[in-house]
């Protein structure tokens, strides 16, 4: 029998017992064996999380892209505690149901752009993903084109790490990964805009989804998938036109769009979904994060009219659901958390501080000849870090992004390193003008602290 392990409470205790048994996420396991965790955070407050000791740090990622109403929403957490004592799961497998996945599928339905007024609910965006190939597939096989299975995503997409979502990310250490990536996904470059438009002429044709669908056959293409802004792939915005160039290019060939608002869905982007930046209207929107600001597992997928007219006609059982699909305690949660995001206007505020942030990095390019290439759409932002001397990024050896994120992780500044030389930003939507200025300066002083190290 194995020795019963004594539960450690200090946080060197705690350090100990996760380098020996925490496989962490997306982490290197040899420096989380080794050094173990860099912070263990317990406590959560607006825009601030507290490590063991106390002390405060503003989480100017929102976690990862999430905790969108900030910590410590008690309201979400009675909303949970409420449903958890009524009955804190139901099936929801043929013929069972639960009133706040209906009413959550409901609001949904009428908070959607267009027609996309039907659900299939997940607990996460890899999962939506997943679901929204597998259901494009579907469509199609219903219409009578089985044939049309291929998904093109975008190169530095982000979908996900189960197998079809990472088959979809455009992320090379993601798609790689395991060897695990499947056949029949396709990544072209995601900001052609004339291409997808029809010029043959531009010198990059051959990288654009135009091109592929030409290569492989529409007849075998199920649908396009790509987040309106990309965001683990550098926080990268669409050209002008680009959005909308794909949707007209997915009509022109008979192809689903799929958009992954998993990141800019529920307000992020300064609209409650991404796509309403450039009006369109998706056929399927993977949704997860924001749906709850991460107070619970959930995700799903929003499916147009059109398709749920052919899903609807199908008999047999439709052999795709989740234990957790439908989940009543995550539906709960996502309810409440979007009747804040309502009541708090929390878009409008968002909208409103891009500009505070805008301004902030726009200070931050001026003052640094390091700094480039700042975007911010609502609280979705990054900057990127150059050698002045040479005008290209710095050499990879110096991990710049990572050691200005350091220095503001010394300043108590949680911000994410994007590769090399990409710095995102994306705080929750609870900030205030004062607390953006407090970041700013917290950023300005790690870059200088970065540039005195060279
Ligand atoms: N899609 C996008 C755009 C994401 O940013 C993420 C996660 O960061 C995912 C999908 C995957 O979501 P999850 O980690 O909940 O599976």
């Amino acid at each position: 029998a194995k020795d019963q392990q004594v539960m450690g409470s200090t946080t060197d205790e705690l350090v100990e017992l996760d380098k020996r048994h925490f496989i962490h996420p997306t982490s290197s396991p040899k420096a989380a064996a080794e050094e173990g965790p860099g912070i263990i955070f317990s406590e959560g407050n607006g825009i601030y999380v507290n490590n063991m000791e106390g002390e405060a740090y503003i989480d100017g990622m929102s976690m990862l892209w999430n905790v969108n109403v900030g910590h410590g929403q008690k309201e979400l957490a009675d909303a949970a505690s409420e449903q958890m004592m009524k009955m804190a799961y139901s099936s929801a497998f043929k013929g069972f149901s639960n009133e706040p996945a209906i009413k959550l599928a409901e609001k949904l339905a009428s908070m959607a752009p267009g027609d996309l007024n039907s659900v299939f609910f997940t607990s996460g965006g890899s999962e939506s993903n997943d679901t929204a190939f597998k259901l494009s597939r579907f469509y199609w096989e219903l219409k009578g084109q089985p044939n049309k299975k291929k998904i093109i995503g975008t190169k530095a997409g982000y979908h996900g790490v189960t197998q079809a979502s990472q088959s979809a990310t455009g992320i090379p250490a993601t798609h790689t990964f395991a060897g695990s990536n499947i056949k029949g996904f396709f990544h072209a470059t995601p900001h052609l805009t004339n291409c997808e438009l029809g010029d043959t002429t531009d010198p990059d044709y051959e990288h654009s989804i135009r091109a592929l669908i030409e290569q492989e056959g529409a007849d075998t293409i199920s649908a396009v998938v790509m987040e309106p802004v990309q965001g683990a792939g550098g926080v990268n915005m669409p050209p002008e036109g680009y959005i909308e160039a794909v949707r007209k290019l997915c009509d022109e060939f008979n192809i689903l769009f799929i958009a992954d608002e998993v990141i800019c869905g529920f307000g992020r982007t300064g609209k409650m979904f991404g796509v309403e930046n450039w009006n369109v209207i998706p056929d399927m929107m993977c949704m997860a994060k924001g749906i709850t600001s991460g107070y619970s597992q959930l995700g799903g997928v929003m499916i147009s009219d059109k398709i749920r007219e052919y899903i609807i006609g199908y008999e047999n059982v439709m052999s795709h659901g989740f234990t957790y699909s439908g989940h009543p305690t995550a539906c709960a949660v996502a309810l409440k958390n979007i009747e804040i995001i309502e009541r708090e206007n929390l878009v409008s505020h968002v909208k409103d501080m891009e500009d505070e942030l805008r301004k902030g990095l726009a200070y931050l390019e001026e003052k640094h000849d390091t700094v480039r290439n700042c975007r911010t759409l609502g609280l979705l932002a990054a900057f990127e870090l150059y050698n002045p001397d040479t005008g290209e990024t710095f050499d990879s050896s110096l991990q710049a992004a990572a050691s200005v994120v350091n220095a503001c992780f010394d300043r108590k500044l949680i911000l994410r390193n994007i590769g090399d030389y990409k710095v995102a930003i994306a705080p929750p939507f609870v900030i205030t003008q004062e607390e953006i200025k407090k970041m700013i300066n917290i950023i300005d002083e790690s870059i200088t602290a970065f540039e005195n190290t060279l």
